[in-house]
């Protein structure tokens, strides 16, 4: 199967974390996301032992939390010793609620307000990523008033374009994120924030993009950004402490994508950063980075019930399900890729090929378009498989449709760890 997760058992369902998919649908309904905990806790553990191990011990991955927020993984995040990334005040106000300690968390976001700065500062959140000068005005001064300094990063575009989709490219220079190394943008603001009286410049952040497979794109960023930082030492005597290197590692979504080896890519940009350090002659920065995806995506699927098939002769076929873009935006925005899979009958041969549509009044509301699976009944199961990252932090309730429910697996365990909503919450904000 697609990762070592899945399977399938004698009765010719779809196992993950070896429960069965359909006897879980049973209990909970669907749709239903299923989260493998011990998938979780095996990449949160993969990226902090190779980053320790190449980069030394005050290294340390963030878990995006952008990717799935909740009480649960800043929890499962805590005990596995990770920092976390976070973009927003409800995702501080989450973790706060665990108790996870912020001094170990980045604040990141391109417009930070008023309220985010003073919530995060009266929080204790360790460092601001500055995304432009306006708002390094305002988080200085709110320092100030507080009597506080705060320790910030500078978020910088190297100018890469790492050929991923459009939507998800981050780091070219006419991005909405981070101040451009070329334009000469980000020496004024270096010299800038060294005025400061209340923040502390601590280093530079670069983020690329996401899912990307290719090494090499890491490596050209990593270059750029330690010239940089050589640069920065020569013009204006300033070293810097922590590099940022962003997310973005690709996740294997299809049999015709890879699985990346994560220690395999961290001991190699290890090594190439550690050559340009030594070539540059500048001190070794404390190296970080920012795994959302790859964290959570291939811990968990997603099931859905078939509601009915329709064959449009000479054009298509659609197989509709009971969830969509409300659970799953992403085929709707990027037209992503997904693996899709006939829970309820794996054995079934797959000579059906189709169109997997949501319940929306949208028709751009799919989940994905061509795809072969056997020819499913009403009330089959249907998964659509490695759905971790970016669904369930991107649901709306679009047609007052409420959010699924998300189950965790632990220890061959089922429990509940974000409920169904139910038509009350729905309607709990209305007047
Ligand atoms: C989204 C994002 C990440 C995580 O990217 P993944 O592709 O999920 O690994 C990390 N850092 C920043 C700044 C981001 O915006």
């Amino acid at each position: 199967m697609l990762h070592e997760n899945l399977s399938v058992n004698e009765r010719g369902h779809l196992c993950i974390a070896g429960r069965d998919t359909v006897e879980l649908a049973e209990k909970y309904g669907t749709p239903l996301m299923v989260m493998d905990e011990s998938r979780v806790r095996r990449n949160m553990r993969i990226y902090n032992n190779a980053m320790k191990k190449y980069f030394g011990e005050k290294s340390f991955p963030l878990f995006a939390s952008k990717s799935f927020s909740c009480k649960y993984i800043y929890r499962i995040a805590k005990e596995e010793k990770m920092g976390i990334d976070l973009v927003s005040s409800g995702e501080l106000y989450t973790a706060l609620q665990e108790d996870f300690d912020v001094s170990r968390a980045f604040l990141h976001g391109n417009n930070k307000t008023d309220f985010d700065i003073n919530y995060a500062m009266d929080s204790g959140v360790g460092y601001f990523v500055v995304d432009n000068l306006t708002e390094l005005d305002r988080i200085d001064s709110v320092a100030c008033e507080k009597g506080i300094t705060q320790k910030i990063i500078l978020r910088l575009t190297p100018g890469i374009d790492p050929h991923t989709h459009a939507a998800i490219v981050t780091g070219r220079v006419d991005s909405k994120f981070g101040i451009a190394i070329e334009t000469g943008q980000a020496d004024y603001a270096v010299e800038y924030t060294l005025k400061k009286k209340n923040v502390r410049l601590c280093g530079f952040h670069c983020h690329i993009g996401s899912q990307i497979f290719d090494i090499k794109t890491f490596c050209d960023a990593a270059e750029i950004m330690i010239k940089y930082i050589s640069h920065v030492k020569s013009k204006f005597g300033y070293g810097v402490e922590v590099l940022n290197l962003g997310g973005g590692f690709g996740v294997k979504y299809i049999e015709s994508q890879p699985e990346l080896d994560y220690e395999e890519f961290i001991r190699l940009i290890s090594q190439f950063i550690h050559n340009e350090v030594e070539r540059s002659g500048i001190a070794m920065p404390t190296v970080v980075m920012e795994p959302g995806r790859s964290i959570v995506a291939d811990s968990t699927l997603t099931l859905y019930t078939v509601g009915g098939t329709k064959e449009i002769p000479g054009f298509k076929n659609y197989v509709s399900v009971d969830g969509g873009m409300p659970d799953n935006p992403r085929y709707a925005l990027y037209q992503s890729d997904y693996t899709v899979c006939l829970a309820s009958n794996m054995n079934k041969k797959a000579d059906f090929e189709c169109t997997v549509a949501g319940r929306c009044c949208e028709s751009g509301d799919l989940l994905q378009e061509n795809v072969i699976i056997p020819k499913p009944e009403r009330g089959d199961i249907l998964s659509v498989l490695v759905t971790g990252a970016y669904n369930y932090s991107m649901a709306s309730n679009y047609n007052r449709i409420p959010r699924p429910c998300v189950v965790g697996i632990a220890d061959g365990k089922d429990f509940t760890v974000i409920r169904r909503e139910t038509f009350e919450d729905l309607i709990k904000n209305d007047v």
